[in-house]
């Protein structure tokens, strides 16, 4: 049985706080589509990312990559990283 409404996503949260923190919540930004088994892709190097609600972009490391579940988004682009 599959639920075709969840799909995974690779994420960082956000890491303007202030601005999320009225939302009261960690913002995730979404870069790109997996799925619940593959390994977190090994980047070598540090990458930047614009979050898509507040607009500020900051420098990612590999190990703030994180798996999430969530509902298909109705409009997403991957992050150039994952959009092969
Ligand atoms: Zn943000």
């Amino acid at each position: 049985m599959t639920d075709f409404d969840k799909e995974y996503y690779w994420v960082v949260l956000c890491k303007n706080r202030l601005f999320h923190f009225r939302q009261n919540y960690r913002h995730k930004i979404l870069l790109g589509v997996t799925d619940s088994f593959s390994p977190l892709p090994r980047l070598k190097v540090p990458f930047k990312v614009q979050c898509d609600v507040c607009g500020k972009e900051y420098t990612y490391h590999s190990d703030e990559l994180l798996r999430f579940e969530t509902e298909s988004p109705p409009f997403f682009v991957a992050h150039s990283l994952f959009s092969d």
